[in-house]
Protein backbone atom coordinates (compact mmCIF):
# COMPACT_ATOMS: atom_id res chain seq x y z
CA UNK A 1 0.00 0.00 0.00
CA UNK A 2 2.90 1.96 0.50
CA UNK A 3 4.27 1.72 -2.99
CA UNK A 4 1.01 3.03 -4.23
CA UNK A 5 0.57 5.89 -1.86
CA UNK A 6 4.28 7.16 -2.98
CA UNK A 7 2.91 6.50 -6.41
CA UNK A 8 0.04 8.32 -6.12
CA UNK A 9 1.60 11.08 -4.84
CA UNK A 10 4.25 11.66 -7.39
CA UNK A 11 1.69 10.99 -9.77
CA UNK A 12 3.26 7.93 -11.24
CA UNK A 13 1.49 5.42 -12.66
CA UNK A 14 1.59 2.92 -9.54
CA UNK A 15 1.83 -0.39 -11.63
CA UNK A 16 4.93 1.43 -13.37
CA UNK A 17 6.01 2.38 -10.10
CA UNK A 18 5.36 -1.01 -8.61
CA UNK A 19 7.01 -2.85 -10.99
CA UNK A 20 10.08 -0.65 -11.84
CA UNK A 21 8.55 -0.25 -15.62
CA UNK A 22 9.93 2.85 -17.60
CA UNK A 23 8.53 5.97 -18.00
CA UNK A 24 6.30 5.72 -14.97
CA UNK A 25 4.21 9.04 -15.82
CA UNK A 26 3.42 7.95 -19.22
CA UNK A 27 0.05 6.66 -20.06
CA UNK A 28 -1.76 5.53 -17.21
CA UNK A 29 -3.96 2.21 -17.44
CA UNK A 30 -7.03 0.80 -16.34
CA UNK A 31 -5.37 -1.13 -13.90
CA UNK A 32 -3.54 2.41 -12.89
CA UNK A 33 -6.79 4.44 -12.05
CA UNK A 34 -8.30 1.31 -10.07
CA UNK A 35 -5.14 1.01 -8.49
CA UNK A 36 -4.95 4.83 -7.31
CA UNK A 37 -8.86 4.67 -6.53
CA UNK A 38 -8.37 1.60 -4.82
CA UNK A 39 -5.51 3.17 -2.58
CA UNK A 40 -7.91 6.06 -2.01
CA UNK A 41 -10.50 4.14 -0.88
CA UNK A 42 -8.47 1.99 1.66
CA UNK A 43 -6.92 5.47 2.62
CA UNK A 44 -10.14 6.55 3.50
CA UNK A 45 -11.26 3.72 5.59
CA UNK A 46 -8.14 4.14 7.81
CA UNK A 47 -9.03 5.82 10.85
CA UNK A 48 -7.14 9.58 11.40
CA UNK A 49 -7.56 8.83 15.36
CA UNK A 50 -5.82 5.10 15.95
CA UNK A 51 -4.63 4.15 12.18
CA UNK A 52 -6.80 0.54 12.96
CA UNK A 53 -9.48 0.08 9.73
CA UNK A 54 -12.29 2.14 10.36
CA UNK A 55 -14.48 -1.03 10.17
CA UNK A 56 -12.88 -2.45 13.12
CA UNK A 57 -12.27 0.86 15.27
CA UNK A 58 -15.97 2.29 14.89
CA UNK A 59 -18.03 -1.14 15.17
CA UNK A 60 -20.45 -1.69 17.71
CA UNK A 61 -20.26 -5.72 16.77
CA UNK A 62 -19.45 -7.59 20.18
CA UNK A 63 -16.72 -9.66 18.08
CA UNK A 64 -14.36 -6.97 18.49
CA UNK A 65 -12.03 -6.06 21.48
CA UNK A 66 -9.25 -4.01 21.44
CA UNK A 67 -5.63 -4.89 23.36
CA UNK A 68 -3.22 -1.44 24.02
CA UNK A 69 0.15 -2.07 23.06
CA UNK A 70 3.01 -0.02 23.76
CA UNK A 71 6.61 0.70 22.09
CA UNK A 72 9.18 2.87 23.70
CA UNK A 73 10.93 5.36 21.08
CA UNK A 74 14.16 5.64 22.36
CA UNK A 75 14.91 8.86 20.36
CA UNK A 76 11.75 10.91 21.38
CA UNK A 77 12.76 9.59 24.97
CA UNK A 78 16.09 11.37 24.98
CA UNK A 79 13.88 14.43 23.84
CA UNK A 80 11.98 14.61 26.20
CA UNK A 81 14.87 14.24 29.11
CA UNK A 82 17.05 16.98 27.08
CA UNK A 83 13.45 18.99 27.38
CA UNK A 84 12.98 18.31 30.95
CA UNK A 85 16.44 19.24 31.96
CA UNK A 86 16.31 22.54 29.93
CA UNK A 87 12.38 23.11 31.83
CA UNK A 88 14.50 22.29 34.91
CA UNK A 89 16.87 25.27 34.23
CA UNK A 90 13.89 27.32 33.18
CA UNK A 91 16.10 27.60 29.20
CA UNK A 92 14.10 28.47 26.54
CA UNK A 93 15.17 27.64 22.89
CA UNK A 94 15.70 30.49 21.13
CA UNK A 95 13.58 31.89 18.23
CA UNK A 96 14.36 29.64 15.29
CA UNK A 97 15.44 27.19 17.52
CA UNK A 98 15.02 23.28 17.48
CA UNK A 99 15.54 20.56 19.34
CA UNK A 100 15.89 16.91 17.12
CA UNK A 101 16.78 13.79 17.48
CA UNK A 102 19.53 11.52 15.02
CA UNK A 103 20.64 8.16 15.71
CA UNK A 104 24.88 8.15 16.76
CA UNK A 105 26.78 5.04 17.43
CA UNK A 106 27.18 4.47 21.15
CA UNK A 107 31.35 3.56 20.59
CA UNK A 108 32.30 5.80 17.86
CA UNK A 109 33.54 3.92 14.75
CA UNK A 110 30.72 1.17 15.58
CA UNK A 111 28.56 0.71 12.85
CA UNK A 112 24.70 1.45 13.20
CA UNK A 113 21.72 -1.19 13.55
CA UNK A 114 20.79 -1.37 9.64
CA UNK A 115 16.96 -2.46 8.58
CA UNK A 116 17.57 -5.78 8.27
CA UNK A 117 19.52 -5.91 11.73
CA UNK A 118 15.94 -4.70 13.00
CA UNK A 119 13.66 -6.90 11.33
CA UNK A 120 15.95 -9.80 11.93
CA UNK A 121 15.87 -9.02 15.64
CA UNK A 122 11.90 -8.78 15.72
CA UNK A 123 11.45 -12.43 13.85
CA UNK A 124 14.12 -13.86 16.88
CA UNK A 125 11.91 -12.25 19.16
CA UNK A 126 8.48 -13.56 17.54
CA UNK A 127 10.02 -16.98 17.28
CA UNK A 128 11.03 -17.01 21.09
CA UNK A 129 7.87 -16.19 22.24
CA UNK A 130 6.31 -18.95 19.80
ZN1 LIG B 1 -10.08 4.57 15.27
Amino acid sequence: MSQIKSAVGLRLRPSAHILLIKNPHSNWSKWDHLLAVAFSQLDAEMCDKCGNPIWLCRTTDGRVRFEVETYVCYADKELQKRRKKRESRKRELKDGEYEFVRAVPDVEGVVLPSRDDYYDLLALKSNSEE
